[in-house]
């Protein structure tokens, strides 16, 4: 791991750190780079705004580990709260959302997790949208193939999320790869052992390559969730000589993220979602967008040293 990552990965567990950027009043501008707000009206606005030109969005709310069922319900409660948000405003068929199975209680226990994500895919369906579960580290991969599973039974559009950094996930991209099957392909964004994943970044991108032609020569629908261009490229023209339109396959960045990218893809007439997060537990998700990139972390640095 690039020892700034690790430097900033450390200081977001820090007690100190994590009240100062907090509280700091500049931290507001940084955070609204990368996350719409803290409530149900910023994340619409937000989703709005994108959808004004031209994007799809996937909404996120903020939280994950949850081992408190109290907490589980907030989030589930969140979500309707969202999705009513979504129909009302006319953007259900833009905007989906993405959750976080173990914001819900898979870590208290995995059918409770089904049981609230279910709550949150009948109100999806409801209003006229989707839902995808995101995939969190490796010891939560089986259960939540098997809540996909299940909530599939019922609802055949519940997306799921593979992560190309682990040696598992051709197989599962090979199993997951039928009609009608949604599926985002990601590098992955945890901290994973050598035993399940590639540590050499390299491996990630060869892996990325094999999963995405895996996915586009199946029946499915691939959502390709990276920012990286050489895999943007690479996607865009294996797609073409397999023969997929535009609208059978898209990609998908995270907001405040390359967004001219995002423009000029969806001006090719590709369909780009942008993932969108939003609540009052932003912090830990902002350290980790600076962590992943330097030019992040001086964008921060250059705004706390520029404040008035
Ligand atoms: C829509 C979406 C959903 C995701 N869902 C999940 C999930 O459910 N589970 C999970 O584990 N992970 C998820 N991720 C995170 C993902 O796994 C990666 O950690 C994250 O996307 C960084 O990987 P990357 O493919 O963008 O490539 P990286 O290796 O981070 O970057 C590759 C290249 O992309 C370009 N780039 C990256 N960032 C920037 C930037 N800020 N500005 C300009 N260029 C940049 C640079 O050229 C860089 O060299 C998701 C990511 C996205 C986009």
């Amino acid at each position: 791991m690039h020892p700034l990552r690790s430097l900033i990965l450390a200081a977001a567990g820090n007690d100190v750190i994590r009240r100062l950027v907090a509280t700091a009043p500049v931290s507001r501008d940084v955070v609204r780079r990368f996350v719409a707000g803290e409530t149900t009206a910023d994340a619409l606005e937000v989703t709005r705004s994108l959808v004004d030109q031209g994007l799809t969005v996937t909404l996120d709310y903020l939280g994950e580990d949850t081992t408190d069922k109290t907490l589980a319900e907030q989030t589930v409660q969140a979500y309707l709260e969202l999705l009513d948000g979504l129909h009302r405003d006319g953007l259900a068929k833009s905007a989906e959302v993405s959750v976080k199975l173990s914001a819900v209680g898979q870590a208290l226990d995995e059918r409770l997790a089904l049981e609230n994500a279910a709550r949150i895919c009948a109100k999806a369906a409801e209003c006229g949208t989707t839902v995808t579960l995101d995939m969190e580290d490796h010891t939560t991969t089986d259960s939540t193939l098997r809540v996909l599973a299940e909530l599939r039974g019922t609802w055949s559009w519940v997306g799921a999320v593979l992560q190309a950094y682990l040696h598992r996930t051709e197989g599962d991209c090979g199993r997951l790869a039928s009609e009608g099957s949604r599926v985002r392909l990601c590098k992955g964004a945890y901290a994973e052992p050598g035993e399940v994943a590639f540590p050499d970044p390299h491996d990630v991108d060869r892996s990325y390559v094999r999963c995405a032609n895996t996915l586009l020569r199946g029946d499915g629908f691939p959502m390709f969730a990276t920012h990286d261009p050489r895999l943007v490229e690479i996607v865009g023209s294996r797609a073409e000589s397999l023969g997929r339109k535009p609208g059978s396959f898209e990609f998908q960045m995270l907001y405040g993220i390359r967004p001219d990218e995002q423009l000029r893809l969806a001006a090719l007439g590709h369909t780009v979602r942008v993932y969108v997060p939003y609540g009052v537990q932003w912090y830990g998700y902002l350290m980790r967008r600076l962590a992943e990139r330097p030019a992040n972390t001086a964008f921060f640095l250059r705004a706390l040293v520029s404040r008035k």
